[in-house]
């Protein structure tokens, strides 16, 4: 007689499309402002049941009214070891439903896909996690270390509410942890049929959000004028804007280009990678900005009548820098805002790297390559910034690795903060099967 056994993880994969569902439907809006903010202390509630459920106990703290993260400690065979974090953040950025195809906070499943806010960014990694925990505990696998789980608020607006209160408020929880796991990484971008390449996050930009602001002299807009605010500024907001930074080659973009080069055949001019990387297709857009420092102006604001001269004005810049460009990238501010301008930061954050090598990413590797033979994992730098900046002052390496083999014509880069964010469900069940085999051994 024939005897059919399960498949590996039925339960997981069959339960992890329902748990990223569930968890969009709890709206988890952050605005920024805790007030108008809702839903992070429902979605942690909603998690911490998950894991009761298969006798997991967690702690839920709040920084503010509302403002929850939740943290649980899997125990390893081997306490003596080193913990892995493994974090993710349970609050999404706005959405507005005229816009969407479904209502962001639906969690509708819809032609394979799970469609909502927060769909890649990053309740998918939420419920893979939460899945592959739940397994376990049902069928008994205990993992080789401690594994740390953080389901985290307020990343959406810098983390201040959310990580980085629980790194200065609760380090004890975080306690043992040298690595820790989580967004933007681990997804694929087909090269061919037989060849996807998935990016690895090793390093992030730092951030340089900062207020420049011009003084001159007031008057009649109808006089001859030659200490006019609005122009200073002005000439140089226009400076920084139209600047194009020197290409640096940071350690893990040097290894992506490599890789690049070797995937497609093709040989890249490290003084103008950009041609080469637009084969890549949209998400060149997000790996075209690790390669620079970038300064965007994104906000002026100045004067109050037609005819009147303001003495000052000032704007804003989203200044990003490089890992170990920090005292350059001031330079290179200092010289084009130019004389007469007083610069001030509003949010000042350091860059995160790490190298892509050692156990851990041996065993990143194995688990993609076990399940796609077609996978040539790479290391990049992400442009934005995610809770690893809180993380790394705990002293860990932090990697964004949450695991998705997607279709090759899906525009991934577009759904981060976009209009029908959506994951399909194959990439999560096989999300779900990497972070097992990873898991299992790292
Ligand atoms: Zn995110």
């Amino acid at each position: 007689m024939a005897e059919t056994t399960p498949p590996r993880l039925a339960g997981a994969q069959d339960e992890v499309a329902e748990l990223l569902s569930d968890l969009i439907r709890i709206d988890t809006t952050n605005t920024g402002d805790t007030s108008t903010s809702a839903g992070e202390r429902t979605a942690a509630e909603w998690v911490a049941c998950k894991l009761a459920d298969v006798g997991i106990e967690s702690e839920i703290h709040e920084s503010e009214r509302g403002r929850a993260s939740l943290v649980a400690r899997i125990p390893g065979a081997d306490r003596s070891s080193p913990a892995l974090l493994v974090h993710g953040h349970l609050d999404v950025v706005p959405a507005d439903p005229s816009e969407w195809s479904v209502h962001p906070f639906s969690g509708e499943e819809r032609d394979g896909y799970i469609w909502g806010r927060g769909a890649v960014d990053m309740k998918d990694m939420d419920a893979m996690v939460l899945a592959l925990v739940r397994d376990w505990a049902r069928t008994g696998v205990q993992p080789p270390r401690d594994i740390v789980l953080a389901f985290l608020a307020d990343e959406e607006a810098g983390g201040k509410l959310g990580a980085r209160w629980m790194v200065d408020e609760h380090p004890d929880l975080f306690e043992g942890c040298t690595e820790a796991i989580s967004e933007v990484g681990g997804f694929s971008i087909t090269v061919r049929d037989d060849l996807r390449l998935y990016l690895v996050q090793t390093a992030e930009k730092g951030l340089a959000w900062m207020r420049l602001t011009a003084q001159g002299k007031p008057g009649h807009g109808s006089f001859v004028h030659d200490d006019n605010a609005v122009t200073r500024l002005c000439q140089a907001v226009a400076r920084l804007g139209s600047a194009r930074l020197p290409t640096v080659l940071t350690p893990p973009m040097r290894q992506f280009l490599a890789e690049v080069e070797d995937a497609y055949g093709i040989e890249i001019d490290p003084d103008e990678p950009e041609e080469a990387l637009a084969r890549l297709g949209s998400i060149s857009r997000m790996i075209g900005a690790a390669l620079r420092n970038t300064a965007n102006p994104t906000m002026v604001d100045a004067g109050y009548k037609a005819n009147v001269i303001p003495g000052t004005a000032s704007a804003t810049v989203d200044g990003r820098f490089l890992y170990g460009q920090h005292e350059e990238f001031e330079r290179q501010l200092a010289g084009l805002i130019g004389e007469g301008i007083q610069r001030e930061w509003l949010v000042h954050d350091s860059a995160v790297e790490t190298t892509f090598d050692g156990p851990l990413v041996d065993q990143m590797v194995a688990a993609l390559k076990a399940e796609d033979d077609g996978a040539r994992p790479v290391p990049f730098t992400m442009s934005g910034g995610t809770d690893a900046k809180s993380f790394q002052t705990l002293g860990m390496r932090c990697f964004g690795f949450s695991p998705l083999r997607l279709p090759p014509d899906l525009d991934f880069a577009s759904l981060f903060h976009g209009i029908d964010e959506r994951v399909p469900v194959e990439s999560l069940r096989f999300g779900v099967r990497v972070l097992d085999r990873f898991l299992r051994n790292a």
